[in-house]
Formats: C-alpha cells, sequence, structure tokens
C-alpha cells in the first residue's frame, strides 16, 4: 500500500455565516454571579456567609461589628 503520508483533519464543510456566528455566539454571555441580598440590611451579600456589613446571617446577629451600636 502506498504511504502517501498526508495528515488528515476534520474539516468544516462550509463557511460559517455572520449570522450563524452570531447566533451561535448569542449564548457566550456570562452570566450573573450568585449573590443575594442580606435579610437585615439589604447590602447586596454572597450566599450562604455572613453579612460583612452588619455581621448577621440569616436575620441573626452572629459577628460583632465595629459599627454596631
Ligand atoms: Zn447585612
Amino acid at each position: 500500500m502506498m504511504n502517501l503520508n498526508i495528515q488528515l483533519f476534520a474539516v468544516p464543510f462550509r463557511k460559517v455565516s455572520k449570522t450563524r456566528k452570531r447566533m451561535r455566539r448569542a449564548h457566550n454571555a456570562m452570566e450573573m454571579p450568585g449573590v443575594t441580598k442580606c435579610k437585615t440590611c439589604g447590602e447586596v451579600i454572597k450566599p450562604h456567609r455572613v453579612c460583612p456589613k452588619c455581621g448577621s446571617y440569616k436575620g441573626k446577629e452572629v459577628v460583632a461589628t465595629k459599627e454596631a451600636e
């Protein structure tokens, strides 16, 4: 058998049009990271973490903060 030493790649059958490319990339946008609001002070915080502003978790104060009165 003849050895032609040709490397074969998977090649797209036809050019992807601007519209097709844009339609595919319509789903590539970044999503918002998971954030919730603090029950006590309403600050935007990461879920399942003590609020860094008022030191509360699930509506109860669990960590003393400097601003706490
Ligand atoms: Zn808070």
